[in-house]
């Protein structure tokens, strides 16, 4: 498929990408599958040679800890898919996060985030970086014009999830990224739950998407990822300064081959993810123990409007809240028997956690309350098993939430 080498990707299907994008077997002798280059360093031709390559007048790979081939070929897929200019790979999800803003930021710019992400998005945001100088600000952006309302012209960037952690609010993208654009801030969008399989922020006005690869996009709960795409420019800062030393958050070659092989089902994944996770969804909604549940394809689902305008499909994370709380919550999650307990999503596995007991257990009640993050809340990330299998076991650890 040598032809995908000229960057022309458009005109081929997204899974076509994903399995062939940036890559000629016969580069490789034939080899079917890309190499797995594990190097740390690279051999320079000549002292002139390695001089140039230092001061990046000569194109090449100087140190493992900047650049690997296997590394380069999964940006340059994953950018394919996103729908960006250039990618790159990091080795957590926390590391895209972290190395980006490390990049962006200097002390006295301010921050805009999404008031409920991902914990560890929020501690840094709300601990780590206020150390530094800069101002983080809190809001709930599900609707706009509370961005208008902190918005400065020291915002530098503006950082959401949507999907967002834990309970599914869907945040609209075009919307959040005009009122950024003409205040000069970028727009930072953490993709994860959708993946680009079934949303991409770029198309719809974000400057930078980041992935925890963990999940959906590896896929097998077997590595720990992280991804940034964007601009060649701002991508290229990233790598120079957040990637080599702000956080040397290098991601292992054999990381990045694992994300590639996991790459080449995401499409068909992503499509079963969200068909089992809407069956779910429809048949859990009546259920007696459930007062309400989250999932963003579902009719009676808040923005129902903006999710099926900036994504194809509704993913594999649905949210219920049990009628019975923090004891309904330990007993659902106690009687379910396939359904594993585990924090982490995007498996194959389906994955269930409990915030109040778990990811959320260091909030006091208030602060879950203030989140939307109530005591009965109950995540699951849909696997690909059987879909009766699931809904046999979730009956039966329904019925013990009773
Ligand atoms: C897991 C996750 C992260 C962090 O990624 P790691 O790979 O665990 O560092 C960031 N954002 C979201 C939405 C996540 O689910």
């Amino acid at each position: 498929m040598a032809a995908t080498k000229d960057g022309d990707n458009r005109k081929f299907g997204f899974s076509t990408r994903a399995i062939h994008h940036g890559y000629d077997p016969s580069s490789e002798h034939g080899a079917l599958t890309p190499p797995i280059f594990m190097t740390s360093t690279y051999a320079f031709e000549s002292a002139e040679a390695g001089g140039e390559m230092f001061r990046g007048e000569r194109p090449g790979y100087v140190y493992g800890r900047t650049r690997n081939p296997t590394q380069a070929l999964l940006e340059e897929r994953i950018a394919s898919l996103e729908g960006g200019e250039a990618a790159l790979a990091l080795a957590t999800g926390m590391g895209a996060i972290t190395a980006t803003m490390w990049t962006l930021l200097s002390a006295g710019d301010q921050v805009v985030l999404d008031h409920t992400v991902y914990g560890n998005t929020f501690s840094f945001f709300t601990h780590g970086l206020p150390r530094f100088g800069v101002d983080v600000r809190l809001a709930d952006l599900t609707d706009p014009a509370n961005l208008e309302a902190v918005i400065t012209d020291k915002t530098k960037v503006v950082f959401f999830e949507t999907p967002a952690n834990p309970n599914l609010r869907v945040i609209d993208i075009a919307a959040i990224a005009a009122i950024a654009r003409a205040h000069g801030a970028l727009t930072v969008v953490d993709n994860t739950f959708s993946t680009p399989a079934l949303q991409r922020p770029l198309a719809h006005g974000a400057d930078l998407v980041v992935h925890s690869a963990t999940k959906f996009l590896g896929g097998h709960g077997d590595l720990l990822a992280g991804l940034l795409v964007g601009p060649a420019d701002t991508v290229h800062q990233v790598r120079q300064h957040g990637l080599r030393y702000l956080t040397g958050a290098t991601l292992s070659p054999m990381a990045a081959f694992l994300i590639m092989r996991g790459l080449k089902t995401l499409e068909i994944r992503m499509a079963r993810h969200s068909e089992s996770a809407m069956r779910i969804a429809d048949t859990l909604a009546g259920h007696r123990a459930i007062a309400s549940l989250s999932y963003p394809w579902r009719e009676d689902f808040a923005q129902r409007d903006v999710a099926r305008r900036q994504m194809s499909g509704g993913g594999g994370l649905l949210a219920f809240e049990l009628k019975g709380g923090m004891t309904a919550g330990l007993a659902f999650m106690n009687h379910v028997d396939l359904v594993t307990r585990a924090v982490s999503l995007g498996d194959s596995e389906t994955l269930v956690q409990h915030p109040a007991s778990m990811t959320h257990s260091s909030y006091s009640a208030e602060e879950r309350a203030e989140h939307g993050l109530s005591d009965g809340l109950v995540r699951l990330s849909v696997g690909l098993e059987n879909v009766e299998d699931l809904l046999d076991d979730i009956g039966g650890a329904l019925d013990a939430a009773t």
